[in-house]
């Protein structure tokens, strides 16, 4: 390939990239400062863009650039993983007719708005129609993309590249059997005290708190920037660009705490993808599940540990004054009771993936055809009362409670459990490298870990797959067993006989 052929494939890219982040743009602008009325307006320029970046990318000149590229590069090499990942992008992409992506990119912003309303209202007709003119219009995308596999696949794909419907049902079947019986367990025992993270603490001061802890853990505030929305999101436009938002509770600091330490480990992948590969095929988090894994290995593994307390302790003293009687002990069980609950983002660790379960199920009925929109308000809290004893009172937190089907994500979900799991296995590969990470937290480093993370996962962008990663870093393929043993570990201790 010449030079000259080469110069020219990574400038067609990164002038799709470009457009991917001015889209970023303007969704985190919808998501967070736009007034409402602006929404149909929106949804035409996001339609603009998704058919500009649409075309573009699906061009017969970059197919065959992707192609040579590939071919003049040797196994092994960036190059090669370079022309492969456009050529995976490219081949779905043009399986799906341009009006098609247009309109759908159109309507999330005109469902977005149904479903603020919706929820608000705690009302589900609303919203209806439009989610199912989504449910329509994803369900011929899947139709174009999907191969012999099933329709879900092939929205899958399009965040976890070469996930499959048929490994993900067997995982989920194998997390329900564990996960119901530790639910059990900690419901036959006796309840945890939660009063060490309830009190009243203004907002300024719960946002000074948890900003402390993300420039702790490594985010760069001077390459970043913190905002409030109705549901907490990460997005990077650029390594020197990152935003998260987020959002409190008066009454109880860890939603707004354990939301920005969530967002916190998204970023900080963001801010960490290699520099070499910006606005290249391989300059971007491997996938969601991948990227998930940072942000639940942040939030959890860390920010729920006893070492992190013991650093964090003086800081919840000094910004959350009516803590001064809290302890670590009090804090960590009240950060790991297990119950049944109706608002996923909030559940505990242990319950979290039986939400994601329900609604991988949902969604797989709904692309099988087995299930309509008008049904899914039933459906949905049938399966909160078969799987958690529990019924939503109000549609706005049983069915309506998520932004993903909104803009049109269906197959996201699962990579919150794949991301969940792959946390876990990943820190205990870190501990068994850099020793007592625990240790180190309670002195404020948190470092060691940081860098860790950079060598082995970020500064990677998309070279290796998502299940290469996982196993050339913690030695074996992705499972549950680490996740199992950590939630097993956690209930014994918050739940003594
Ligand atoms: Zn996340």
């Amino acid at each position: 390939m010449s030079s000259a052929n080469r110069q020219r494939f990574f400038e067609l890219w990164g002038e799709i990239d470009d457009l991917s982040s001015a889209t970023e743009v303007l969704e985190w602008d919808q998501e967070t400062y736009m007034p409402r009325k602006g929404l149909p307006g929106r949804g035409k320029v996001m339609a603009t863009l998704a058919g500009l970046r649409h075309d573009k990318l699906c061009a017969p000149e970059l197919r065959t650039l992707a192609e040579d590229l590939a071919a003049d590069s040797v196994e092994g090499s960036a190059g090669l993983a370079q022309g492969r990942e456009a050529i995976r992008q490219i081949d779905r992409a043009v399986k799906v007719p341009t009006a098609l992506t247009r309109e759908i990119a159109e309507l999330e912003s005109l469902s977005l708005a149904a479903w603020s309303e919706a929820r608000k209202t705690s009302s589900f007709p609303i919203y209806q129609p439009l989610l199912e003119r989504m449910v329509e219009l994803k369900r011929q995308e899947a139709a174009c993309v999907a191969s012999a596999g099933s329709a879900y696949d092939g929205l899958l794909d399009d965040y976890e590249p070469g996930a499959k419907e048929a490994e993900l049902i067997p995982l989920f079947a194998d997390l329900r059997a564990a996960l119901v019986p530790i639910l059990q367990t900690a419901q036959s025992r006796a309840p945890v005290d939660e009063s060490a993270v309830q009190g009243a603490f203004p907002e300024a001061a719960q946002r000074a708190l948890g900003q402390r802890a993300a420039a702790a853990f490594g985010f760069r505030f001077d390459a970043g920037r913190l905002d409030l929305s109705t549901h907490p999101f990460c997005t990077g436009f650029n390594r020197g660009d990152v935003r998260m938002t987020w959002r409190f509770e008066e009454g109880d600091f860890r939603p707004a705490l354990y939301g920005i330490l969530h967002e916190t480990g998204h970023g900080l992948y963001e801010q960490g993808l290699p520099e070499v590969w910006a606005r290249t095929p391989l300059g971007a988090p491997v996938s969601l599940g991948i990227h998930e894994s940072q942000s639940r290995l942040w939030e959890n593994l860390v920010g729920r540990s006893k070492g992190f307390w013991k650093w964090a302790l003086p800081l919840l003293h000094e910004h959350l004054p009516g803590t001064s009687k809290v302890t670590v002990d009090g804090i960590w069980k009240a950060l790991h009771t297990v119950k049944p609950s109706l608002i996923r983002v909030e559940a505990d660790e242990a319950t979290y993936n039986l939400h994601v379960a329900i609604r991988f199920d949902i969604e797989r009925r709904l692309f099988a055809g087995n299930l309509e929109v008008s049904q899914l308000p039933e459906a949905w809290d049938d399966a909160y009362e078969e799987l958690l004893g529990i019924r939503a009172e109000r549609v706005a937190e049983g069915v309506l409670q998520d932004i993903h089907w909104a803009l049109g994500s269906f197959g996201y979900f699962p990579t919150y459990t794949l991301g969940t799991l792959a946390s876990c296995q990943l820190f205990e590969a870190a501990t068994e490298q850099l020793g007592d990470l625990e240790g180190q937290f309670g002195q404020g480093e948190f470092a060691p870990l940081l860098r860790w993370l950079r060598q082995e996962v970020h500064q990677h962008g998309r070279f290796y797959s998502a299940g290469e990663l996982i196993e050339r870093t913690t030695g074996k393929p992705l499972g549950a067993e680490a996740f199992l043993k950590y939630v097993r570990r956690n209930v014994e201790e918050a739940y003594p006989v």
